[in-house]
């Protein structure tokens, strides 16, 4: 007899999971290094008091100022006009992907992506009992229209997730593959298949790179989620988003849990959205000390995927375990992801990315 009874799918699976590691310098997990000032704390701090005094009610189901908020942030950082009905959020970007999937995936339908890209993709679809395909990228990691082409005619996807810059090569999509794959999605097999553009690192794209959202008003079937968990450093708090048209967020209400928004996350996010400016000015020094750090591991002759987010991706080693591995006894932990032979650096303040140039040159050279 199997003990407990768990779906047969699920047994012997490992949960998701980093390993959280109590290191000097964590470049794991693409988090932003620089804590909230006393400034934003204060602010977070009253906000959260004064929803605390109303904690016997349940919060506002429908986050209405806070939506209000993100549509204010998403049009000052490329979208046109969005409204707080085109906007929906939840615990994470990771749970606002599985409401979408809920709503939109499901049994006898497909979600596809390309690898390699975010690893918990295929984890949403099997949680949505949503059938999971994934295709390839170039050997560069760029996208490969063609073969996109071909995966989507044979599989009609109700749902294409694609990061944007893409986690963990850090490549980001040109806007005119966005806009040929939703034209590909849109009526196919008689319905709308969905083109999901997961913007979780977009703030930190390089000069000249656009966002999705600036082709919302172009293609119905376009959503594109965002997260407060990076740029904005408020990982902690769990509050991911999403912009798309009004239809699709309406429809998102049906699968969500009565409440999933606290009044405690709703007072956190909408504390920190009044203090966007200030958060995001570290975004400014993150993208230049990634650029930094690119150009300073291609010049010791490493591979380094070119890169939109606050992270890259580097190698090869024939023994990618072991580098990643005499980092960790130098006090300095990456990530083993990706395909074989790579590791992925997230990018951290100054002087961790000195501890981890230093101990890299020792393991690695
Ligand atoms: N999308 C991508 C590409 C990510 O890398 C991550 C986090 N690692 C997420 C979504 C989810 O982030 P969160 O749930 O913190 O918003």
């Amino acid at each position: 007899m199997t003990w407990p009874p768990l779906r047969e799918e699920l047994r012997g699976i490992e949960p998701y999971g980093a390993p959280q590691l109590d290191v000097p310098v964590a470049l794991n997990v693409n988090e932003n290094p620089y804590p909230p000032s006393a400034a934003v704390v204060a602010d977070i701090a009253a906000a959260v008091t004064d929803a605390a005094a109303t904690l016997n009610r349940y919060p506002d189901r429908e986050f209405t100022e806070l939506r209000k908020g993100l549509a204010e942030y998403l049009n000052a950082d490329g979208g046109r006009g969005i409204g707080p009905d085109q906007v929906w959020a939840a615990n994470g970007s990771n749970e606002v992907m599985l409401h979408l999937l809920q709503a939109f995936g499901g049994p006898g339908r497909t979600a596809v992506s390309f690898a390699p890209t975010y690893s918990m993709y295929p984890e949403y679809a099997r949680d949505a009992m949503t059938a999971w395909v994934a295709g390839r990228r170039h050997e560069d990691f760029a996208f490969d229209l063609e073969h996109a082409h071909e995966v989507i005619d044979e599989h009609r996807p109700s749902v294409v997730l694609l990061p944007s810059p893409n986690n963990p090569t850090g490549t980001a999509l040109p806007h005119d593959v966005i806009g040929t794959l939703c034209t590909m999605l849109s009526g196919h097999g008689g319905e709308d298949g969905l083109v999901v553009i997961d913007e979780a690192y977009a703030e930190f794209r390089r000069e000249g790179t656009p966002s999705a959202l600036e082709l919302l008003g172009d293609h119905r079937n376009l959503v594109v989620t965002r997260t407060m968990s990076k740029a904005f450093a408020l990982a902690g708090a769990r509050l991911g988003y999403l912009a798309a048209a009004p239809e699709i967020c309406d429809a998102l209400r049906v699968v969500r849990l009565p409440y999933h928004l606290s009044a405690v996350t709703q007072a956190t996010a909408s504390a920190a959205l009044r203090h966007a400016d200030e958060l995001l000015a570290n975004v400014a020094e993150l993208r230049a000390e990634r650029d930094r750090t690119v150009a300073w591991l291609r010049e010791r002759g490493f591979e380094v995927a070119d890169s939109d987010a606050n992270f890259c991706l580097f190698g090869r080693f024939d023994d990618r375990h072991a580098v990643w591995e005499g980092l960790l006894h130098r006090g300095v932990l990456i990530r083993e992801t990706g395909p074989d032979g790579w590791l992925r650096v997230s990018i951290g303040t100054a002087e961790e990315m000195a501890a981890f140039r230093a101990a890299l040159l020792e393991v690695a050279s």
